[in-house]
């Protein structure tokens, strides 16, 4: 069995900079990462991000993986990268259960462990949502950012919050039409200026509707779509098709945290941070000792909180294992600092909330 001080499960926002933070303390770390690239979601976000100067607004996401990879292998030699390797189990003696590739299994003992393993993208209940062509927008973000495929001719786009906006977007930019932008909701989810490019570009933004049926045999070929009342209930009779090869889905994202269910860390369902999350305490330790949580695993947020609460939790994490910097409590209150200037608009107050719910 391996041992290892310090290992983050998942390689994105959160684990890369909770990978900073503990090496800059002194810490050796292991981050173990399912991909065969570092950065989860900022790998297929060509767009400038929004956000605060701090965490790289205005630049690209793909742009910040490379900025935080390049400060992570300043600690060289406390750094180890384990990509395509996939954490299975967590277990009550500490012990991790690596998979690496397609059948090569091992394990690891960590003295303390952090889990930031994101989200994943919700489904829809509709007839036939399970035809080739209807896909979630990260996949369609991922098929043409990250390998150049254009996912179809033709998209209705399902979930006007910023992804779906953004990515409406960068489908117009590949040259496929956007048939129209739906929502359930009475109002757009995402920024006015995104919904407003949009627009500009002839696409209409069908709010209080959503998708009645898919239709097609081997693939999607028509979307049925209708209104709903004010409890979000069909209203008969309005119901409209597009002639549509791909449908996205785009209506939100649920953390990711099978592991801390299994790991026996108590947990929580919290609307506000998108389902269930761990209680945690200020230092983001889970009720579970040595078992720390951030990023959206812990609630959906963006990336910019992900960064700052990685910073924090690598930061605890390694003190807890004696890597304890002289600036520790000045670090720690700039984190927190941060991620309250962060969670300081109407979103922030509904996130704050929610976190409220969670911390032990
Ligand atoms: C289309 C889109 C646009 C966005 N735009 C913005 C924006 O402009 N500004 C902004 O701030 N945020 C934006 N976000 C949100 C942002 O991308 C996320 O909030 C952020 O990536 C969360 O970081 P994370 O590290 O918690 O999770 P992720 O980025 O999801 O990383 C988690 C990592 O864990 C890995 N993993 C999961 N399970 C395991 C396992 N069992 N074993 C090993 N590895 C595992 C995954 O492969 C992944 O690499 C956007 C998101 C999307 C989808």
């Amino acid at each position: 069995m391996k041992e290892a001080e310090l290992v983050i499960i998942g390689g994105g926002p959160a684990g890369l900079c909770a990978a900073i933070s503990a090496a800059e303390s002194g810490a050796k770390v292991c981050i173990i990462e399912r991909n065969k690239t570092l950065g989860g979601q900022l790998v297929k976000q060509t767009h400038m991000f929004f956000g605060s100067e701090k965490q790289y607004a205005s630049t690209r996401g793909i742009d910040i993986t490379r900025i935080l990879l390049d400060k992570l292998n300043s600690y060289g030699e406390n750094i180890e990268i384990l990509t395509e390797s996939t954490v299975v189990g967590m277990y009550e003696d500490g012990v991790i259960t690596v998979l690496h590739k397609e059948d090569n299994y091992f394990k690891i003992k960590p003295k303390v462990v952090i889990v930031a393993t994101g989200a994943f993208e919700k489904a829809l209940a509709f007839p036939n949502n399970d035809l080739p062509g209807i896909y979630g927008a990260g996949a369609v973000q991922t098929l043409m950012n990250v390998y150049g495929i254009k996912p179809g001719d033709r998209v209705l786009m399902v979930g006007a919050g910023n992804i779906g906006l953004i990515v409406s977007y960068q489908l117009l930019q590949a040259g496929v039409e956007v048939a129209a932008i739906l929502d359930a909701a009475p109002k757009i989810g995402g920024y006015l200026v995104h919904a407003s490019k949009i627009r500009r570009m002839g696409v209409p933004i069908l709010t209080s509707h959503t998708v009645k049926e898919a239709i097609g045999r081997d693939y999607l070929k028509k979307a049925v779509v209708c209104q709903v009342d004010e409890k979000f209930q069909p209203v008969e009779g309005t119901e409209k098709e597009f002639d549509v090869d791909v449908m996205c889905i785009s209506v939100g994202l649920t953390p990711l945290n099978e592991l801390l269910f299994m790991r026996g860390c108590k947990m929580k369902y919290v609307p506000q941070l998108s389902g269930f999350v761990p209680l945690r305490n200020e230092n983001y330790e889970t009720t579970i000792e040595n078992v720390f949580a951030a990023g959206d695993a812990t609630g959906v947020e963006e990336a910019s909180s992900a960064m700052v609460e990685g910073y924090l939790a690598g930061l605890c994490a390694a003190a807890k294992i004696g890597c304890r910097p002289d600036n520790f409590d000045e670090r720690r209150s700039d984190y927190v600092r941060q991620l309250n200037d962060l969670r300081s608009g109407p979103v922030g107050t509904h996130i704050l909330a929610g976190i409220e719910q969670i911390v032990i």
